[in-house]
Formats: structure tokens, sequence, C-alpha cells
């Protein structure tokens, strides 16, 4: 591969970085230590601003306005339609500063600005939007008792939320997390990615502009093992939200149960499978197996590997084997690697130096482990986190690279003869969030996708997301739904309302 360094010519002009404080009950604060750490640009290794270090006292600031704004404040008690407006508002907001912010998420993250430009922030505007939308009507049922009584149900916020959030969508996460919270009338603390914390800000200083009312939505920077662990074992926070590892979600877990029993959801790793049946067109299989682990196409949201869906484990089936490796390799040729503010790029850096590490470290298993690399494996470039998009042959099913969630951009390529050992290879991880099937016989399709135990299943597309489609895990990809009403009724809870009905012996 070649990386392209469009950094001097860029037509992109980078961002001032306008936010690098805590953001508690309305306003920018310096954390109590006074400490800051390195937020650090992925295209380059270098230090792009210092933010405040959040811990534990910080922690303890924002729910403390969190809850006061929850338990005496107007937004859990204005009309679903008036957090609606609010909510709308801060959407055309962040509508205006598009530019800004995919700049933000480009050098602080690695995403392609093009990309955050054109999906990312206009589908987490939209995302806003549909939440807005659902703001009003949040309702129960009226139930028929069976003696002499009436009842209903009240769907209520539960609380004071804590989202964590991982640095791989650091916008589409911090809105996936927040805006359900949001029009079910909670209140939060949002914790971004140590890695990326930069647009978090931005976005905070966006809902006080939309009206978010002080207290309602607080930042907290910092790192996970103190400011993120103070959200999970908090005695007053209601409800914590975490997408990352499956490492740190057991943690979270954890922590919840010694504290206050607070409500859990974790959305975690992944090593889904795709599976590419004889009768499928092999050229746009082929197309959709590299959109699959490298994530990338117009449309659709980017993110080189780095994204816990990817579709990582690729199982082919013999017929079309061979013909299906030979176009793989020619095709994985035009995904160009680059400098995130470069047109050209398809594909940008690992998001920091831990990750690239990582990556080639599994590259370098695989190799050992007997794997044959057919194209890629090796980094880009002697400055920053550039990794050519990698896929491994005669992958066996116990390899690390086809056991491991790896969050870079590598597949393995595996093959097999029928239905019943597709489904039995693609099962067989401890994961299950997403697959994806590539056939045009329906019967094959049905019984696939009944039979693969995963939260998602995509027939012949992939990352095929949308606000109402929800997402998560079964299995140790955790629990709870992104995305869709579910996301919504996450963050509300059902009250039974029980009253005798006239001339009831009561
Ligand atoms: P990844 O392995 O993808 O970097 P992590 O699961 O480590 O993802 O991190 C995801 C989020 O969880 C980040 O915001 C990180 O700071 C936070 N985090 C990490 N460790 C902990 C912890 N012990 N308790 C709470 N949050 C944590």
């Amino acid at each position: 591969g070649s990386l392209i360094n469009g950094n001097s010519d860029s037509p992109v002009k980078l961002p001032t970085i306008k936010f690098t404080r805590l953001f508690i009950n309305g306003e920018f604060v310096d954390s109590v230590s006074g400490k800051t750490f390195e937020t650090i640009d992925p295209r380059t290794g270098e230090v792009i601003a210092r933010v405040a270090e959040g811990d534990k006292e910080d922690v303890d600031l924002a729910v403390r306005a969190a809850r006061q704004a929850f338990d005496d404040g107007p937004w859990p008690r204005m009309t679903g339609a008036a957090r609606g407006r609010i909510m709308i508002k801060y959407a055309d907001l962040i509508e205006e500063h598009i530019e800004e912010l995919a700049a933000l998420d480009a050098i602080d993250a690695g995403k392609l600005f093009s990309q955050g430009k054109a999906v990312d922030i206009p589908t987490v505007a939209n995302l806003i939007r549909y939440y807005a939308g659902a703001a009003d009507k949040i309702h129960g049922e009226t139930l028929k008792m069976s003696r002499e009584l009436q009842g209903y149900t009240l769907r209520e916020p539960i609380g004071v939320a804590g989202h964590i959030i991982p640095w791989n969508f650091p916008s589409s996460m911090f809105f996936m997390m927040s805006a359900p919270a949001l029009a079910a009338g909670c209140t939060m603390i949002v914790k971004p990615a140590e890695q990326t914390p930069l647009s978090a800000l931005f976005y905070a200083d966006l809902a006080n502009k939309a009206g978010v009312p002080a207290g309602v939505l607080n930042v907290i920077t910092g790192y996970g093992p103190t400011a993120g662990a103070a959200i999970a074992s908090h005695m007053d926070v209601d409800k914590v939200c975490f997408t990352g590892s499956t490492e740190v979600g057991r943690k979270i877990m954890q922590a919840a149960a010694t504290s206050n029993l607070k409500q859990v959801s974790l959305e975690l790793g992944g090593k889904s499978p795709l599976l590419i049946f004889d009768d499928a067109d092999v050229d746009k299989a082929a197309d959709l197996a590299l959109l699959g682990v490298l994530y990338n196409k117009a449309n659709t949201l980017k993110c080189k590997g780095e994204i816990c869906v990817a579709g990582s484990r690729v199982f082919v089936q013999e017929g079309i084997y061979d013909e299906f490796v030979k176009k793989l390799k020619e095709k994985a040729k035009d995904w160009v690697v680059g400098d995130p503010l470069d047109p050209r790029s398809r594909l940008g850096p690992q998001v920091d130096k831990q990750q690239f590490d990582k990556i080639l470290s599994y590259i370098e298993h695989g190799k050992r482990e007997g794997a044959t690399l057919l194209t890629g494996g090796k980094p880009i470039g002697n400055k920053g986190y550039f990794i050519e998009p990698t896929v491994f042959t005669d992958v066996k099913e116990d390899m690390m690279i086809a056991t491991d969630e790896i969050f870079g951009p590598v597949m393995s390529l595996m093959k097999f003869e029928t239905i019943e050992e597709a489904i039995k290879k693609a099962n067989n991880t401890k994961y299950g969030l997403a697959a994806g099937i590539v056939t045009k016989n329906l019967d094959v399709a049905n019984t696939v996708s009944r039979s693969i135990r995963a939260g998602t299943i995509w027939i012949n597309c992939y990352f095929a997301f949308d606000h109402d489609c929800s997402y998560g895990g079964y299995k140790m990809s955790g629990f709870g739904r992104h995305l869709g009403l579910e996301a919504l009724h996450k963050f509300l809870q059902v009250k039974s309302v029980v009253t005798p009905i006239y001339n009831s012996p009561w």
C-alpha cells in the first residue's frame, strides 16, 4: 500500500481547539486536581492539546449536578415535546458546525474528514432528531386487571445515567448513548475515551447553546480506571452504559454490583462472521468482505477495522473460494491508506500507538501460527499509525487471529463446504454482535439468519445501520441495545399504578 501524505496541501482547515476543560453544571471548569493529559494526533504522533484530567472528585461534582438537575430541575418535568424542541435545536447547531466537528474527529481520532462531513456528523444530527421525535411518544399501557382494579403503567426516566464511550466513533457513540437518554428525560455524565476527548467537549458547548439546562449533560474527560471507574461505582448514578472492550465491561458490571446495583448495559467486543455461499456474485462479495472489515463505503460510516461489528472472520464456500481469494487480493490494492484530511484516502491511521502495536503483533502471531499472508501485513510510512489492509488465508479456527478481536484492518479467511458447517463455524466464538450472509437463496438466508447467535444479521449487505434498527450483543458481546426505540427504553423504567374501580370491595 502507498501512503498519501496530504497534510501540507490539504484543503481542510485545521480546527482551533476551543474546549479543553471539563463541562459540569453548564460551565467549563478545570479539574479539581488541576491535572491535564495530552491528546495525540494519530497522523503524526504529536500532541494536539492538553485536556483536563477528571478524576473521582470531578465525577462527584458532575453527578451532584446531574442528580440535582434530575431531582429538582426542569428536564424530566417538561413535556416530551419541549425536550424534543431543544434537541432539534441541538441537532441544528451541530449541523452548523459539521466541518469543524469532522476536522476535530479527523485530527483526534484519525477519522476521514470527508466521511465525517458527509456521513458521521450529519448522521448524528439526524439521530438526535429521531429521538427528539420520540420524546413526546413515551407512554405506558392501560391494564384491565383480573380483580376489581384498574391499572396503568408509566414509563419514567431512570435518573442519572453515566455513559462511558470508546474512541472508535467519538461523535456517533456520544449520541447513540446520550440522545435516547436525553429524550427519556434523564440527566447524565459522559466520559469520552482519553484518546478522543475533543469533539465531546464541543458537543457539551452546543448542548448549552441549544438550551439543554445546566446539569443535564456533563462531560468529564479523563482516564478509564480513574474517571470511568468513579462513574461505574458511584452510589448516585442510576444507570451505566458502556461501549468498549469485554474486559472493561466485566469491571463495569462488578463496580455496579458492589456499589448501588445500578442498571448496566454493555456493548462489547465482537468477532463477527461473514458467510459467502457458492451462488454469490464473487465480485460483489469481495467488495462486501473488504467493506466488512475496513468499513468504508459511500453513505456509511468509515473506520479502518476499528469497529466492534467488523466482519473479521470471512467464510467462503469451496466452489468459489479460489476465485474469491484472487478478487480479494486485487481489490485490496484499491484501499489507499493516507491522511484522513485528504479526500483521496480510503483508510486513515489507527487511533494510537497502543492499538497500532497490538494490531501488528496480531499480524506477527498470525504468520507464526502458520496462516498465509495474502496481502498487507505491514505498517506504512515512518510517522503516525498507518497499517496496510491485511488479509490472511489458510486460517484455522483456533488461531488467535480467528478468535480474538483485533480491532484493526485484518481479515481472516476460511473455507467451508456445507450450510451446517458454515453455521457451526460462524457460531464458534464467544462473541455475538453481528453476522453477514451473502447468497441469493432465500432458504439459505432464512436458515442461517435464524441459526446464528448474534444481535444483527445483514443479508447481502454489511454495516447497514439505521436510526430505527437497534443493534447490540448476544453472548459475551454484551446486552442492551443501541439505536431504535430499544435504546430509548433502556433509559426508562416501568411504574405500575393500581387503583380500585368504582364500587369495588376495596
Ligand atoms: P478499548 O480497549 O477499545 O480502548 P476500553 O474498553 O479500554 O476500550 O475503553 C473504552 C472506555 O472505557 C474508555 O472511555 C475508557 O477510558 C473506559 N475505561 C477503561 N477502563 C475503565 C475502567 N476500569 N472503568 C471504567 N471505564 C474504563
